[in-house]
This record gives structure tokens, C-alpha cells and sequence, in this order.
């Protein structure tokens, strides 16, 4: 049994069809007998379509209503994301950033985490729930809402993972872990079993946007391993851990 923290990006919610594939994969790690906490990304390409229509009315809408809008694309597939898990026979609970504790600076549009007080997470998983955390998003000190940054959700994800002190940060993308490059692009990339935190930063650092850099900065710094997979398939994917370390400690990778 293990605590895990499972983050869903964009791509795998992009639906309800979609929504209620990750349910099923979440219940399925659950019923394994780990305690399960989520992060959910926006559904699809939802953070695009509000920038847009903020765009529409203003070329340089106000900071904080701009975070204000952006955040309530994670706050519609988390509370999807729940339903989806209460209609298939295990109970949910989904939180905003604010909700799950999640304190930062009050620099809009690309705020930095200050602390993560998950207490309203852990009181769920006691209570054998899965907790549903909406990404990208947090409350600043004096209570408004920030954003994170463009692909922030990883970051939440491995932030909630420390915070509970979780075995693994499970990321699961469109695409079967980190290849040697985008896949998308070079169809002969190969898929990278197990990578260092450093050889990964390198790759983010260069543009590969596969997981964002304060990620994995934040997940070196705490030696919280990832597992990047992807949320199509049941393949192995890529787990990232420091040099030396045995990735085949890491749980739930069968
Ligand atoms: P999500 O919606 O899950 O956050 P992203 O679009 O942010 O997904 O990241 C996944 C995408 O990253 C893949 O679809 C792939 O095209 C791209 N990508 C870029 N470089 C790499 C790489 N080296 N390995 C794997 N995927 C990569
Ligand atoms: N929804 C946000 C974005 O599109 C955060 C994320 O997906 O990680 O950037
Ligand atoms: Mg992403």
C-alpha cells in the first residue's frame, strides 16, 4: 500500500468521455489498496479559450481577473473529475487550490508556491475518499486567486506530493513517458525508462515541454519521484529519480 499523487494533464480530460477513463484508472489504483490524491489539469484546451475570450475584450486585462478566469478552467475538471469517481462507485472530494492549501507570492500569471497545507486532502483520504486537487492554481495573502504559470498543474502535482509525503508523483500525459525527443515531431524517438532529475532539467531547460522546469526542480530538490505515463495505455513510461537510485523501488509501476 502506498500514498500516491496521480496529476492529469490537459489531454487526458480533454471530454467527459475522457473524464470518466481517468475515474476508472484512478479507482483502479485505489482499489489496489494505495490511498490515492489527485491534481487535475483544465480540461483540454480550456486555459487557451479563456486567455481568448479575456483577449476579446481587453489586450491587457487586469492581472489578478485574468488569474481570476484562468482558474476556473481547473475548477470545472475537478468537480467533473469527482462525479465522475461518486458515479462509478467510490467516493470524492475535489478542492480548489485555496481549499488544498496551496499559499503563494502575489505575482499573477506565474506565482511562486510559498507552502502547502493540504490539511482538507489528508482529512479526506483518512476518511477513504480520493482527493481531488485543482492544478496551476493557489491563494495569495490576501486571499485572491493566483496561477502558476503555463503548464503549472505539474508543479501543483509534485507540491502535493511532498506535502503529503507521497511514494511517487505519477504524471500521465497523451504520450507513453519522456522520449529522447517530442514524439510528435520525431517519430524514431525512443521512450527513456528511468532519467536523472538533472538529465531531465536539461530537457526542460531546452524547451521540451513534456513536464514544466519548476516541476522538476521542485521534485530534485525533494527527491519526489515521477512516473510520467501516459493515461491512453497501461506501457511502463519514465520514472525520474536521482542517480543511484533503484527506479524499480518506485511503487505501482507494473
Ligand atoms: P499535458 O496536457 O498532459 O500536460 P503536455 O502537452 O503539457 O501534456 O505535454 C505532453 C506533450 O509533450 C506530448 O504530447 C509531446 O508532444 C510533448 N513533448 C515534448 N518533448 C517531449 C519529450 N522529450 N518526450 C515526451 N513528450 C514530449
Ligand atoms: N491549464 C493550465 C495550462 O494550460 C495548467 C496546466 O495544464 O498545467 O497551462
Ligand atoms: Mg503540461
Amino acid at each position: 500500500m502506498a500514498l500516491i499523487v496521480q496529476k492529469y494533464g490537459g489531454s487526458s480530460v480533454a471530454d467527459t468521455d475522457s473524464i470518466k477513463r481517468v475515474a476508472r484508472r484512478i479507482i483502479e489504483t485505489k482499489r489496489k489498496g494505495n490511498d490515492v490524491a489527485v491534481v487535475v489539469s483544465a480540461m483540454g484546451d480550456t486555459t487557451d479559450e479563456l486567455i481568448d475570450q479575456a483577449n476579446e475584450i481587453d489586450t491587457q486585462p487586469p492581472a489578478r481577473e485574468l488569474d481570476m478566469l484562468m482558474t476556473a478552467g481547473e475548477r470545472i475538471s475537478m468537480s467533473l473529475l469527482a462525479m465522475a469517481i461518486h458515479a462509478q462507485g467510490e467516493r470524492a472530494h475535489s478542492f480548489t487550490g485555496s481549499q488544498a492549501g496551496f499559499v503563494t507570492d502575489a505575482r499573477y500569471g506565474a506565482a511562486h508556491i510559498r507552502a502547502v497545507k493540504p490539511d482538507r486532502v489528508i482529512n479526506a483520504l483518512h476518511q477513504g475518499e480520493i482527493g481531488i486537487v485543482a492544478g496551476f492554481q493557489g491563494v495569495n495573502s490576501i486571499g485572491d486567486a493566483t496561477t502558476l504559470g503555463r503548464g503549472g498543474s505539474d508543479t501543483s502535482a509534485v507540491a502535493l506530493a511532498v506535502a503529503l509525503g507521497a511514494d511517487v508523483c505519477e504524471i500521465y500525459t497523451d504520450v507513453d513517458g519522456v522520449f529522447t525527443a517530442d514524439p510528435r515531431i520525431v517519430p524514431t524517438a525512443q521512450r527513456i525508462p528511468a532519467i536523472s532529475y538533472d538529465a531531465v532539467l536539461e530537457m526542460a531547460a531546452s524547451g521540451s515541454k513534456v513536464l514544466a522546469l519548476r516541476c522538476v526542480e521542485y521534485a530534485r530538490r525533494f527527491k519526489m519521484p515521477l512516473h510520467v505515463r501516459s493515461s491512453f495505455s497501461h506501457l511502463p513510461g519514465t520514472i525520474v529519480v536521482d542517480d543511484g537510485v533503484d527506479p524499480r523501488t518506485v511503487p505501482n509501476i507494473g
